[in-house]
């Protein structure tokens, strides 16, 4: 017997439709590039969208057809974000850090028509259109979000016909109503950034975007509600910003975008300048954030929560904030795959008798899967382990903004299996009130005579210690033991006190004997490569840090006087 409840399909104009009819008043403040400051509202979000929306029609965009963003985070991206999946085409927000083979990868792949590009960005573009490598790519369109000063450099070059946004949407009409079509609809492609493996493509749909905002703006989601001011650090071109963009118009929160200001300095004016209360990052960010605020003081008394994903936030990263500016750090966990919200760490009532240190460590979890996303471990036979804080397996998961295949690539899609769950490539532990806690990543996994040791454990164990900044822990192959550990470690200072001892003496505390570094496999060094999105890059720290003649320091053991 079918409901007789109204059909109304889960479309991305309704969350639009809903920040312009009852929040139009209420502020987007966008930072451009050379640091000033542009203040709009939802209403005028709303009526530039359906501008935008006249205007890719006018130029031939048709449902289905991927329109590429090659942009930081700005209210013209914003309206690219709405104005793109509500004519019914599909916006693919390019990660501006991938290399550049990977660029031209994705853009065949996904065989974008048109491209966004903010200016500053597009001098790639004129060189890979003079090459012939982006053919399917019809117009360009500049976004000029004004570079920082630059006198003495030359002015970029632009792709040949590129068109300019303003001048785009000025003339253009408001959009007479609103396109109807079926909530599966594809809405937005965004592509892995191949820490695993060649880009693989995401394909969202209006309904996953728009369960997965609502997602967003449950308490125990990420808690995204009216009253809040929200800046998103991470990037409109990783995973669609974490939906803070969705789930701030659909609420009709205070929208601000850092432009590319997120590190440091300007981030930190920004956050005190707009009285933001939540923003969101991965840990990177708010370690570099954390060392500025070290060097000058700032008002960040409305900021309330930070919340941290992407890689795994470590404890002092928790108390640090918590302790120095009463800021809390909630720990949340997602990938592409996931749209991105998967888990969210926080404390179950039942917490309220625990001790400081287990709630710490409940918070320290990836957390518990938020509603709608059910998870699983399996071992490596494919038999369901137990939740009981102890058996590590591959975390599996499912749900209603989980992806169901990759696009256009059946390869990449048959590691979906079983059927109906999504393999995540991570290692967890579930504990018997449901939280989530990675081990690892099953290819940086360390597998020494047989017996699995987490690098992320003992990364979290080695930043413990005052003087250290980061760590990684990749393995090294070994005749006798198949793979040793070996810790990277980049001092806060260069002078700090610290020693391979030290960091020793630290994890012996939590490492069994025979899974600790050997002393010379310590190793200090200046800094650690990221990947595209922040995260430590161990796929080039395992190729170029770990083999003889690398640039790294052996630890000095220490002298008895030390
Ligand atoms: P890629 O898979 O290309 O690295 P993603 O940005 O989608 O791109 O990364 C998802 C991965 O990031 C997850 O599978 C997981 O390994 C890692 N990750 C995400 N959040 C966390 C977290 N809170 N703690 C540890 N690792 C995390």
């Amino acid at each position: 017997m079918d409901g007789l409840m109204m059909r109304d399909g889960l479309l991305i104009g309704s969350i639009l439709r809903r920040a312009e009819t009852l929040f139009g008043s209420k502020e987007v403040v966008s930072r451009r590039g050379d640091g000033s400051i542009v203040r709009t509202t939802w209403g005028e979000v709303g009526r530039r969208t359906r501008k935008l929306m006249t205007a890719l029609k006018s130029m031939g965009v048709q449902p289905g057809d991927r329109v590429a963003t090659f942009a930081w985070n700005s209210q013209r991206h914003l309206e690219l974000y709405f104005a793109v999946p509500m004519i019914g085409a599909v916006l693919h927000t390019i990660n501006i850090r991938l290399p550049r083979e990977q660029i031209v990868y994705i853009i065949n792949h996904a065989q974008d028509r048109m491209l966004f590009v903010d200016k500053s960005l597009a001098c790639l573009f004129a060189e890979l259109q003079e090459a012939g490598s982006i053919p399917s790519i019809e117009r360009f369109v500049i976004i000029d979000e004004l570079a920082p000063p630059a006198p003495a450099l030359p002015r970029p070059a632009l792709p040949r016909s590129a068109l300019d946004y303003e001048a785009l949407i000025e003339p253009a009409s408001v959009f007479e109503g609103e396109p109807v079509f079926d909530e599966e609809t594809a809405s937005g492609l965004c592509y892995t950034s191949a820490t695993t493996g060649d880009p693989k493509g995401v394909l969202y749909s209006h309904r996953s975007t728009v369960l997965h905002a609502m997602g967003n703006c449950m308490v125990d989601g990420a808690a995204m509600c009216e009253r809040e001011i929200a800046l998103p650090v991470v990037p409109m071109f990783h995973v669609n910003a974490w939906g803070m963009p969705y789930s701030c118009a659909m609420v009709g929160a205070k929208l601000v975008l850092p432009g590319s200001g997120f590190v440091g300095q300007p981030l930190a004016e920004l956050l005190e300048a707009e009285k933001v209360t939540c923003t969101a990052g991965v840990p990177t960010v708010w370690t570099l954030l954390y060392q500025h605020l070290q060097e000058k003081t700032y008002d960040l008394s409305h900021l309330k929560t930070i919340l941290v994903g992407g890689a795994a936030a470590s404890r002092t990263l928790i108390e640090n904030y918590k302790r120095d500016f009463g800021i809390t750090v909630i720990h949340a966990w997602g990938m592409t795959e996931t749209s991105p919200m998967g888990t969210v760490s926080r404390l179950r009532s039942e917490s309220e008798g625990w001790s400081q240190e287990r709630k710490l460590e409940a918070l320290l979890c990836q957390g518990l899967p938020v509603p709608g996303v059910e998870v699983r471990i399996l071992d490596e036979h494919d038999r369901d382990l137990p939740w009981d804080g102890q058996s590590p397996g591959e975390l599996l998961v499912r749900g209603p903004w989980i992806a169901r295949e990759y696009y256009n690539n059946p390869a990449a899609t048959a590691a979906f299996q079983p059927e109906g769950w999504f393999r995540t490539g991570d290692v967890a532990v579930i504990d018997p009130f449901g939280y989530v806690r990675l081990t690892d990543r099953k290819k940086d996994l360390i597998k020494r005579k047989g017996e699995w040791i987490s690098s992320v454990d003992m990364e979290n164990a080695a930043v413990a210690h005052p003087g250290v900044l980061e760590a990684a822990v990749v393995a090294r192959p070994d005749a006798v033991c198949d793979e040793v550990p070996v810790c990277l470690v980049v001092k806060k200072e260069p002078q700090a006190s610290v020693t391979a001892d030290d960091i020793l003496a630290l994890l012996a505390q939590r490492f069994a004997k025979w899974q600790l570094p050997r002393p010379e496999d310590i190793l200090f060094v200046e800094s650690l490569p990221k990947t595209s999105v922040g995260k430590l890059d161990k796929k080039r720290i395992r190729s170029t840090m770990i083999q003889p003649g690398a640039a790294a320091v052996p630890g000095t053991p220490r002298t008895p006087s030390a």
